[in-house]
């Protein structure tokens, strides 16, 4: 579990990677700066960490690529304290940048082996999200919504209902719709009934995995 100079060295030019593909909140960028992506993946992936790329973790799923992470938490447009709604832990990465932004996160995973990794991994490097729940993410999370953003880090055949429900007025859903290729979309809650919808180019995710019986 170490952290290295060089580690440090190889995260900042990740950064610039990220400045010159178009990512501008600096805050992002200082939250991504801070977490050693290298300790969220298999040891033998650790000479790739700092690319601008996806990576295996267990269970067929993957860690998102930076980009990506960058891109979403950019359009969820956090402010300290805001209630975020994760949906798809996986390794935690994109949990502990949520974190960095000092929002209060609750997050859902939907593979056991995953959950239960992802939940003694992430204290010990200090991030602490509100709840890490084992669970089906189309539901989202009743109990604790309203929320100011949901993002959503598996390709979602349709936007799920319940999401739209649990923003609150003014809320942000980031979510990557479709089968093959996903388009990023942004739905903002502007009433009880109204949502605008904005679209951006497209991401490639691991599927959305539908509830088991
Ligand atoms: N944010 C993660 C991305 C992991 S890939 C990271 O950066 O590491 C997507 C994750 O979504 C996988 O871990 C997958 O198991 C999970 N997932 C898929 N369908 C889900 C569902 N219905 N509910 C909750 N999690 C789901």
């Amino acid at each position: 579990m170490k952290d290295t100079l060089k580690h440090q060295g190889l995260r900042n030019k990740l950064i610039n990677m990220l400045i010159n593909k178009g990512i501008k909140d600096p805050e992002v960028l200082a939250a991504m700066q801070k977490i050693p992506r290298h300790l969220f993946m298999d040891s033998s992936f650790e000479a790739f960490a700092y690319q601008d790329k996806a990576f295996p973790i267990a269970a067929d799923q993957t860690i998102s690529q930076p980009y990506t992470v960058a891109f979403q938490s950019e359009l969820l447009n956090l402010k300290q304290g805001s209630k975020v709604l994760e949906i798809g832990t996986g390794s935690g990465y994109q949990t502990a940048v949520l974190l960095e932004l000092k929002a209060k996160v609750f997050t859902i995973e939907r593979q056991r082996e995953l959950y239960k990794k992802t939940k003694l991994f992430l204290p010990k490097l200090n991030y602490k999200p509100k709840k890490l729940i084992f669970g089906d993410g189309y539901k989202g999370l009743a109990e604790e919504a309203p929320f100011d953003g949901i993002i959503v880090t598996a390709g979602a055949p349709f936007v799920p209902k319940p999401l739209l429900s649990q923003l609150k007025i003014g809320g942000r859903l980031v979510i990557p719709v479709g089968d093959e290729t996903q388009i990023m979309t942004l739905l903002k809650r502007k009433s009880a009934k109204e949502f605008e919808k904005h679209e951006f180019g497209d991401f490639r995710f691991v599927p959305m995995l539908k509830k088991k019986n």
